[in-house]
């Protein structure tokens, strides 16, 4: 270990300290000021642990490989591993024969030696770059290549694999010429590799020119494969790694605590490109769905801002959550609908031509884009990243004169006025000490928007030609459609309507309209309105079953979606043992005619969505509803797919699922036996979350044991453990949640080797899928023993709290919602 610095060289002494995974050089003299070289000579040992530079094997080949963020290029080599310094690298590797390396530059050279089952590869010096984004995969790999727009692109993966890349490399080429039209400065890296490996523990890594993920997320069969697994490979893997080559790599923060510059933007970005390319798949519904799914995250009490203070690698790694990513995106969503696209656009060129290679802040992002815009965009963004939670803004429906009440056009005026919503019904009830500058856009006679930035505020929605002009009260009477606050599901608040008998009346309106009234966004956004309202006893839940009703009709695939996780948790949590079979009976009255009008089975000429829709209804019925003819058809199925069957995509999983809820020791072996051989990284997967479905409780103790044996990846545990968004896992199984819990805490040691640190919160998370105080205490007393991802843990815990308190105000409602539903007609 040497520094030479004004022509001197001296030999340094070196002092690790391991918990601030730092070592200090000290040199016996003084270094001379200006530029020094440091000439350091390391040797490390690959490790088993998804981290640094590890090792991954598959059919007893050995892949090396890289996975660095936040922390870990430090495990693998010395440097100044934070992002604010960028260096450039030059790499070169020694390999075997068999073996090829693919890294973040071009092949400068790849000769023959030194030894004589050996090649040298060097490759060609990279752009400036942060640390964390240097990457290295050596192995037998093999590739697909094609290119766009003059840049070569490879999708590269294990020789079973590589061949079901087809679909991520059209993806990318797409995307990839997108990109170049949107920004101003075109892909600067020359060249672009995807890189699959079979032991991955995020979901994709985003180094420079060289994107290394999860098998599951490049590899695919297009016929074979669920229409949502391939948009979740060309959304959230394709296009939002590769819009990291820009946001997060090209322009990286200058620390961590702005993680949401990388992810918020990739994120955001990563919609257009596919909404493009596949419009038949209405992308921009899912990103409503997700927005949804950051709300509810940002409605706990405890919950983070999104410029978030951090400095140890533990906080560092727990902010990559929904709201760094989700809700970062939805705002900058909401506010490219308030400068209009394009103005939009042109700011976030100006930000990333003026930190290219360099880094940036909050700050610089939101005085770029107001500079551009000329509009209080920086008031926008900086209320809605530095405070935590989610705005509620409440509407009043005014009226021109006299006494309010239902009829002709009252509601040519909407008072507004904001507050944070939270689960929390103390802290919802009593003063908001938070206020935003929100874009508020609200539609009915038209549609009209205002930016909502003090308690109160108005909007009108006449026709501007209507008033009059010396006064700004209408002079006409409109019979007025019933307005809704949140005009193309485009903002990040929730919406109410105000308490009183005219709120109300509007209210029944537009859930009686919301299916022509408005648009599928508008329909998701407003059905997660009426929830948020029902989770804090501002509507009662017959509200919400009553909007079921009245969008029975609705045939959107992803409002659907919403409704039926909305309808599961129900049947999940807020029904008591004598309410089951009324609820039960319920469901399949609603929902047995759905699947009547789209047909059970799938037709020739089904597009995705209604196939994708089907799955979802049969899940609903064979699970929640217990639906016998859910429950044959759904057997049928699986045996016809664990038979080798080629069956439906979209039916596979859910049907799997049903099976196993109604299944033996018999199926539980066909199904794990299909594990040892799939066909596909997809195909392992859904027959992997079905398992974790079986309501036996033997099979559920082998399901537990199964998870933490050899047989699973350490990537995957976290599928049977852990409660990813989608309601699956052991503990979002009611027949299984006790006894996994109890499993978990015996073997806390093992399962949290087993699952990767990225995944651990994951984990603790799942936890909250309980309901009742008893299992709070259980789960706090546990993770303030072993404590493990803190902010997770208080998660679960508030989680149980707002569903045991969400029980406690509506089960009795629900009871009488449903008893006096029982004794209606059907149909009624
Ligand atoms: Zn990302």
């Amino acid at each position: 270990m040497e520094i030479t610095s004004g022509g001197a060289t001296q030999t340094a002494t070196i002092v690790p300290d391991s918990s601030r995974e730092q070592v200090t050089l000290t040199v016996p003299k003084p270094l001379v000021a200006g530029p020094a070289k440091a000439h350091i000579l390391y040797s490390g040992r690959l490790n088993d642990q998804m981290r640094g530079f590890y090792l991954s094997t598959e059919n007893g080949r050995k892949y090396a490989v890289t996975q660095f963020e936040a922390t870990d290029a430090r495990r693998a080599y010395p440097s100044f591993d934070e992002p604010a310094y960028k260096a450039t690298f030059d790499i070169t590797a020694v390999i075997p024969n068999s073996d090829v390396a693919i890294s973040n530059g071009g092949i400068a050279s790849d000769a023959p030696g030194p030894g004589p089952d050996e090649h040298t590869v060097t490759f060609t010096t990279t752009a400036k770059m942060s640390s964390y984004l240097v990457a290295l995969a050596i192995g037998e790999f093999k590739c697909l290549e094609g290119s766009s727009d003059g840049i070569p692109i490879r999708v590269c993966g294990t020789p079973e694999k590589y061949e079901l890349g087809r679909f991520a490399l059209d993806a990318a080429r797409h995307v990839m010429h997108f990109y170049n039209q949107y920004f101003t400065i075109k892909y600067p890296y020359g060249k672009l590799d995807f890189v699959g490996v079979p032991d991955f523990s995020a979901g994709a890594m985003e180094n420079t020119a060289c994107i290394i993920s999860r098998e599951q997320l490049l590899f695919a069969d297009p016929e074979r494969s669920n229409p949502l697994q391939l948009r979740h490979i060309a959304q959230a893997a394709v296009a939002h790694e590769m819009a990291h080559q820009w946001f997060g790599d090209l322009v990286t923060m200058q620390w961590w605590n702005d993680a949401w510059l990388n992810e918020g933007f990739a994120t955001w970005m990563s919609y257009k490109p596919i909404e493009q390319w596949k419009p038949e798949w209405n992308l921009e519904q899912d990103e409503v769905l997700a927005t949804s799914r950051a709300m509810a995250r940002d409605s706990l009490r405890s919950v983070h801002p999104i410029l978030v203070q951090v400095e140890t690698p533990a906080q560092i790694e727990e902010i990559f959550d929904s709201i760094i990513y989700s809700k970062a995106s939805a705002m900058l969503h909401m506010v490219e609908g308030y400068t209009g696209p394009e103005v939009f656009r042109n700011g976030v060129n100006a930000y990333l031509k003026k930190h290219a290679y360099s880094n940036a802040t909050s700050q610089d992002f939101w005085k770029a884009i107001a500079g551009v815009s000329e509009k209080p965009v920086d008031r926008i963004l900086s209320s809605f990243v530095t405070q935590p939670g989610v705005p509620l803004v409440t509407v009043h429906y005014g009226c021109s004169s006299g006494v309010c009440s239902p009829g002709p056009c009252k509601n040519e005026q909407l008072s507004l006025s904001q507050r944070r919503y939270t689960y929390d019904r103390k802290l919802l009830n009593g003063e908001s000490s938070e206020l935003w500058a929100i874009p508020v856009c609200a539609k009915g006679n038209s549609q009209e928007c205002t930016l909502l930035d003090k308690r109160n505020g108005d909007l009108w929605l006449v026709p501007p030609q209507l008033l009059p002009s010396q006064s700004r009260a209408p002079a006409v009477s409109l019979v007025c459609p019933p307005a809704y606050g949140n005009a193309g599901a485009h903002g990040y608040y929730r919406t109410a309507v105000s308490s009183d008998i005219l709120g109300q009346q509007y209210f029944r309106e537009l859930a009686a309209s919301a299916e022509t009234a408005l648009t599928p966004p508008e329909r998701i956004m407003f059905l997660n309105d009426v929830w948020a309202a029902v989770r804090v006893d501002r509507q009662d839940i017959g509200d919400f079953l009553s909007l079921a009703e009245a969008m029975r009709n609705d045939r959107s695939r992803a409002v659907m979606q919403l409704l039926n996780t909305e309808l599961r948790y129900i049947g999940d949590y807020l029904l008591t043992d004598a309410d089951q079979a009324q609820y039960r009976a319920w469901l399949r009255g609603l929902l047995d005619p759905v699947m009547d009008d789209i047909g059970w089975n799938p037709a020739p000429n089904d597009n995705e969505e209604l196939r994708s829709l089907r799955g979802d209804l049969l899940l609903t019925l064979g699970i929640t509803a217990e639906d016998p003819r859910a429950i044959s058809e759904s057997r049928t199925i699986a045996q016809e797919d664990l038979q080798g069957k080629s069956v439906d995509a979209t039916l596979v999983t859910p049907a799997l699922r049903v099976a196993a809820r109604n299944g033996d020791a018999g199926l539980f072996e066909a199904i794990t036996a299909r594990l040892k051989s799939p066909r596909s990284p997809d195909d392992y997967l859904r027959h992997l979350v079905a398992i974790t479905d079986f309501a036996d409780p033997a099979l559920i103790q082998r399901v537990l044991e199964f998870g933490l044996s050899p047989q699973v990846r350490n990537q995957d545990a976290l599928y049977l453990y852990g409660r990813t968004p989608a309601d699956f896992g052991v503990l979002g199984n009611p027949a299984a949640r006790k006894l996994a819990w109890n499993f978990i805490r015996e073997h806390w040691q093992q399962v949290e080797t087993k699952v990767t640190r990225a995944d651990l919160g994951f984990v603790v998370e799942a936890t909250g899928a309980f309901c009742d105080p008893t299992s709070r205490d259980q789960v706090r007393a546990f993770f303030t023993e072993h404590p493990a991802a803190e902010r997770a843990a208080q998660d679960a815990i508030e989680q149980i709290d707002y569903c045991s308190d969400l029980k406690t105000q509506q089960e009795s409602k629900l009871a009488s919602w449903l008893g006096r539903k029982g004794k209606a007609v059907p149909g009624d």
